[in-house]
């Protein structure tokens, strides 16, 4: 008998029908004596519809607001989810973030768990509740709703995992697994049995977002036990674990991200401190940059180009436009019809192979590469966008991640 943490995604609590069937997963537990935390997120695409709704009304609104809105679509998932318990004559008691007692930053829209004030969910546990917490929200210093970040439910179950000492985290969604690609753009790939913290919060920062990338930051440093398994198939899924339990292999998975727009500051003069002077800008703007590229010097110029997430393209255009003065560029070009495909895999630190048999794959089907950046677990190229998909198709079939059945 443990304390679990479950946490159901969008798809798996959509409709009536797929709320009785997670009502049946959670009573399971519960009917085997565990206690049992519940994290939900909004139902179906609640939170898109939400944001669609917010740009109706304004094109801008203030980040405030637009979390005011957004934890809305939670709060309907909890309640719906605890009458569906209800129903069938469990107990069980829905709470908000506020009401489970996280708290977080002020960064509205992103926002960082701080604390967890475990009492009132503990309390509802001795009374033989199954208690069903709003994921991706929290409360900050001033008395607002903040939210965590798109996909942030499951750092909410993660971070209640953690402080709750659970003996288990299981993120339940509408794949049965951590793949060697998206299953939805790769049709062979295959399901891994095991994962390392690394590698996923690899995985998880270039772009799969079957976990978000904090969550995976967090399991690891509190070592909390993480599993990601299907809302609706009853077979074992992936173990998200550490290193040295998880075999070493050369690449563990491909993975695509298309929130990318590079930026081309050309024509800079070549001197001492121009980089600095550009990235102290977009830093002080919390404007973060990913992969940067500069020319060689020529005519006493050079070229600076570098990626940004596409939300932050305008605001980086216009800093950088308006402090023109200091930079001196000729031309700034920008465009956001890229997207970055990345390997990952803990095995490639020990092998230089790996980024020329990317490059092959790529070059096999003439898709151009326009920028490189690699670490010890991942290499990624910047591509156009229309050839994401291909390239990451390519590049699993070059590393034969297709036969890695693990089950
Ligand atoms: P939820 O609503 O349950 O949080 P998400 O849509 O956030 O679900 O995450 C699940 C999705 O992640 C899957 O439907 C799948 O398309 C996508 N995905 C991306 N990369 C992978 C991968 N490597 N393995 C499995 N799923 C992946
Ligand atoms: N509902 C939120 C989103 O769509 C949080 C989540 O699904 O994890 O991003
Ligand atoms: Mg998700």
């Amino acid at each position: 008998m443990g304390l679990i943490v479950r946490k159901f995604g969008g798809t798996s609590v959509a409709d009536p029908e797929k709320l009785s069937i997670v009502a049946g997963r959670i009573s399971d537990a519960y009917k085997e004596g565990h206690s049992v935390v519940v994290v939900v997120s909004a139902q179906g695409n609640t939170t898109d519809e939400l944001i669609r709704k917010a740009k109706e009304v304004n094109l801008n609104p203030s980040k405030r607001e637009l979390d005011m809105l957004l934890s809305t679509g939670e709060q309907i998932s909890i309640s719906l989810l605890a009458m569906a318990l209800e129903k069938e004559g469990y107990p069980v008691i829905s709470l908000t973030g506020y009401q489970a007692g996280i708290t977080s930053d002020s960064s509205y829209g992103s926002a960082r768990i701080k604390n967890i004030d475990t009492e009132r969910i503990f309390r509802e546990l001795d009374r033989k509740n199954i208690v069903v917490v709003a994921g991706f929200q929290a409360w900050n210093k001033f008395d607002d709703i903040t939210t965590l970040g798109r996909g942030g439910s499951d750092t909410t179950a993660v971070a209640l995992a953690a402080a709750l000492k659970a003996d288990l985290c299981e993120i339940y969604t509408d794949v049965d697994g951590i793949y060697t690609a998206d299953p939805r753009i790769v049709k062979n790939a295959c399901k891994l049995k095991d994962i390392s913290y690394d590698e996923m919060l690899e995985l998880a920062s270039l772009g799969a977002n079957v976990l978000h990338n904090r969550s995976v930051e967090m399991a690891k440093k509190y070592n909390v036990k993480l599993v990601v398994k299907s809302s609706f198939k009853k077979v074992p899924g992936t173990n998200v674990k550490e290193v040295g339990s998880v075999e070493k292999m050369l690449v563990r998975g491909v993975t695509r991200d298309n929130d990318v727009a590079r930026i081309a500051v050309m024509g800079i003069e070549d001197k001492p401190g121009m980089a600095f002077k550009l990235f102290s800008m977009l830093s002080k703007e919390k404007i973060n940059v990913d992969i940067i590229l500069q020319s060689i010097g020529r005519d006493e110029t050079k070229d600076i180009s570098f990626t940004v997430s596409k939300n932050n393209l305008d605001k980086a255009l216009d800093l950088i436009k308006n402090n023109n003065s200091v930079y001196g560029a000729k031309e700034i070009k920008s465009s956001s019809e890229y997207s970055k495909v990345s390997i990952v895999g803990a095995g490639m630190v020990n092998n230089a192979g790996a980024a020329s048999m990317m490059f092959e794959a790529l070059f096999e089907s003439d898709i151009n590469i326009h920028m490189i950046t690699t670490s010890e677990i991942k290499i990624s190229v910047l591509v156009d966008a229309h050839d994401a998909e291909r390239a990451v198709n390519v590049i699993h079939e070059k590393f034969r991640l297709g036969e890695m059945n693990q089950y």
